[in-house]
């Protein structure tokens, strides 16, 4: 059915496939590396308010610049980590630079934007995730309802027998659990009735040119309205075009991502972007103060 093929097609494009084994096998030394010589830092995207056009939070995207390759795409190199279980460590050092680059804004600022961080399947292997992520927390100072973890659905079909205790004790605990991806599973919406999730992400596939196609407009609208229907907040990934951004307000979308409203950032270029904001607050609110 157009679900399955749509699923396989996309899979035999997969750039990291397309390379070879050859490839591979060369990542997977230099990964090697680049994990105990600290070379993967973190770029952070920020997520708007649709209402507000504010900035509410940010995702981690892991960067790797490798020495004679430049840079690599975390499409090749996290399934790489995946497969062979670096995954772990991986995951531990992004989540520490997130939590405390998150943690470091929100004091310096005076503000309380979150940070979403993705968690692959294979993390979800050691049962000990959570104790780690408390860890960090701990060790960063990050309070835990800032800290929202992005799963997608093969988190919760990868069959390991403590995923939901996980979640529903991280939730617990104060942090948020994100859907991600959504839609691009086999049965997304069994998952989405089923595990309590606090935020949907809609993929950016059925973003792309939403506005020019009346079904896929459709499908987005009815996505929205399904997850405000369950109390879930939404967030559209993907948005590069404005008549993207103006249907997904329409529908009621409550959170935006894309390259329209920002590109990944590096550390440097999100704390640039945040303090350029801060002096725009600053003098709308004090419009009679000439110091400002
Ligand atoms: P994702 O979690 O769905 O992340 C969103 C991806 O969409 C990112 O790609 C982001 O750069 C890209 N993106 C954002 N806005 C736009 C846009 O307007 N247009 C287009 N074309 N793309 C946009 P990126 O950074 O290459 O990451 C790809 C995937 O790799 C991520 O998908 C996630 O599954 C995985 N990944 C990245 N960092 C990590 C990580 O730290 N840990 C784990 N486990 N996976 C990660
Ligand atoms: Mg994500
Ligand atoms: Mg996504
Ligand atoms: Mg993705």
């Amino acid at each position: 059915h157009a679900k399955k093929s749509g699923k396989d097609r996309a899979q035999v494009f997969e750039p990291e496939m397309l390379r070879g084994p050859q490839f591979r096998l060369g990542i997977e030394t230099d990964l090697r590396r680049a994990l105990a010589e600290d070379q993967i830092g973190v770029h952070y995207q920020p997520i708007f308010s649709v209402e507000t056009g504010e900035i509410e939070g940010f995702e981690a995207l892991a960067r790797w610049h490798h020495p004679e390759r430049g840079f690599v795409s975390p499409a090749d190199f996290i399934p790489v980590a995946e497969d062979t279980g670096m995954i772990i460590d991986l995951g531990n050092q992004i989540m520490f630079k997130a939590c405390r680059q998150c943690r470091e804004w929100n004091q310096r600022f005076g503000a309380n934007w979150t940070m979403n961080v993705n968690v692959s399947a294979h993390q979800f292997a050691s049962p000990k995730i959570l104790e780690q992520i408390v860890h960090t927390l701990f060790e960063t100072g990050l309070e835990a309802k800032f800290l929202k973890l992005e799963i997608t659905e093969s988190v919760l079909i990868s069959g390991y027998s403590h995923v939901e205790e996980v979640l529903a004790e991280a939730r617990k605990l104060g942090m948020q659990i994100c859907l991600d991806d959504f839609g691009t599973g086999y049965s997304s919406l069994s998952y989405l009735l089923n595990y309590p999730f606090d935020v949907v992400k809609i993929d950016q596939s059925f973003v792309r040119h939403l506005d020019e196609d009346p079904s896929r407009a459709d499908v987005v609208r009815t996505l929205v309205s399904l997850a405000r229907g369950l109390k879930k907040h939404t967030v559209a990934e993907g948005i590069e075009r404005p008549e993207e951004m103006e249907c997904l307000r329409q529908f009621g979308c409550e959170l935006a991502q894309g390259y329209l409203l920002s590109r990944p950032l590096s550390p440097e270029a999100a704390t640039t972007l945040l303090q350029s904001q801060r002096k725009i607050v600053t003098m709308r609110s004090s419009p009679s103060s000439p110091e400002d």
